[in-house]
């Protein structure tokens, strides 16, 4: 099955077409600007659309000629925001569309987008069956005590104040990779999983499902990230709320101006790695509030899971930063993690073991490919009529 792999943002879209059973990339690409005016082009990059409608006419074009007459079966969608409702990715309709629409307050920057995108698609192939799946679906099975804060309950009841945890999709698929190499089915296979992206969060895996995520009502709980803070005691934002700082500028200054940017002045790992190494001291520590943050989280979710078999690094940190990857280990002596160093300096997009034989607990990296468990889940959904 051919699937279109749809992940539209306020101002972008990105797209791929897969083919399911072989595993391949039949097209892909980025539509970027959207409702910004021309952009002028560039790079052989199309931009400037009005809308995601016209966004999508530049993916049939771009698609149709990447096809060569072939044509895909269904659309799969990333949705950021799920809420309480989706447990599993759906086939939608325009009832699902609305219950996505209303959870916009959740994720005013992520669930509108795709909102836009879904109409635009059943306006222009209305036959085609469209799949939602959802970034917060894998952490469905938090049990409560996990996500619940501990505040008043009308928060939670009136607001839906809770943890949902996100990068569901990718936890899910990696732990499944994991397993796998490992050779334990996958209902036994307890982990602990850290997604390093730009964005990052780190999961508790017992008996192959989510028990409990970093990320929590929205995603700048947990980790230190590129551009966001992660955990901080909240007290703080009173104290600049009363000194006069706006909603705003503490929502810029905690999703923007904070983690790695905050700390070292840039908020890509490799050029902040690059500066520790050259001897930068602020670049060093913003390595070290990031790894024993992280290290905290693994101790942490190791208990939760009664003891990972495995400790699992992805995306782009995690599959490529060698040297994050060992200042992180080197926290976790305590849990008798041990990296080979040889096989951590290793490249290879292969999944694959880089603790030494002794190591308490197997460390693997195994790459992420968000778009394809999409595709593999859209075409699920359409084969079985859900
Ligand atoms: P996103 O969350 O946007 O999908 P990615 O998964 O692509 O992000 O991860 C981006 C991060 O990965 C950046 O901090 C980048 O510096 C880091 N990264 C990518 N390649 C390397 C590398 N070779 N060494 C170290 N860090 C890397």
């Amino acid at each position: 099955m051919l699937v279109l792999v749809i992940n539209s943002g306020s101002s972008s879209l990105k797209y791929q077409v897969r083919d399911v059973e072989a595993g391949s990339v039949l097209a892909e690409g980025l539509i970027e600007k959207i409702g910004m005016g021309n952009g002028g082009g560039g790079d052989g990059e199309i931009e400037g659309p009005r809308d995601h409608a016209e966004a999508l006419e530049l993916v049939d074009a771009a698609i149709h000629e990447a096809l060569g007459g072939q044509v895909f079966h269904a659309v799969g969608h990333r949705v950021v925001h799920g809420g309480e409702r989706f447990a599993e990715p759906v086939l939608v309709d325009s009832e699902i569309t609305r219950a996505i629409e209303r959870l916009n307050p959740l994720a005013p920057l992520h669930n509108p987008a795709a909102v836009l995108g879904l109409r635009a698609i059943a306006q222009k192939w209305p036959e085609l069956p469209q799949v939602a799946v959802f970034d917060t679906a894998f952490h469905r099975t938090l049990p409560e005590h996990a996500w619940r804060y501990a505040v008043p309950d009308e928060l939670y009841t009136n607001h839906g104040i809770r943890r949902y945890g996100f990068h569901g999709t990718s936890h899910d698929y990696v732990s499944r990779q994991a397993a796998a190499l490992l050779d334990v089915p996958v209902e036994e296979f307890d982990a602990v999983i850290a997604h390093l992206g730009n964005g990052a969060s780190v999961t508790a895996i017992r008996a192959g499902q989510s028990i409990d995520t970093s990320m929590g009502f929205t995603p700048l709980e947990g980790l230190v990230m590129g551009t966001r803070s992660g955990d901080l005691d909240p007290s703080i934002l009173v104290f600049l709320a009363r000194a006069g700082w706006s909603p705003e500028d503490l929502d810029t200054m905690l999703n923007r101006q904070s983690g790695l940017k905050g700390l070292a002045g840039n908020n890509d790992m490799r050029s902040v790695v690059e500066a520790a190494e050259a001897g930068d001291a602020k670049a060093a520590m913003a390595l070290a509030v990031a790894s024993y943050r992280l290290a905290k989280y693994i101790g942490g979710y190791h208990v939760a899971v009664g003891g990972a078999k495995a400790l699992v690094f992805t995306a782009g940190i995690g599959e490529n930063s060698h040297q994050f990857r060992a200042l992180v280990a080197d926290r976790l002596g305590a849990l008798g993690v041990e990296l080979d160093s040889v096989l951590n300096l290793e490249r290879s997009r292969d999944p694959r073991v880089i603790s030494t034989p002794r190591s308490a607990i197997p460390v693997l990296v195994v790459p992420t490919d968000e778009e394809r468990a999409i595709a593999e889940a859209t075409a699920a959904v359409v084969n079985s009529g859900r």
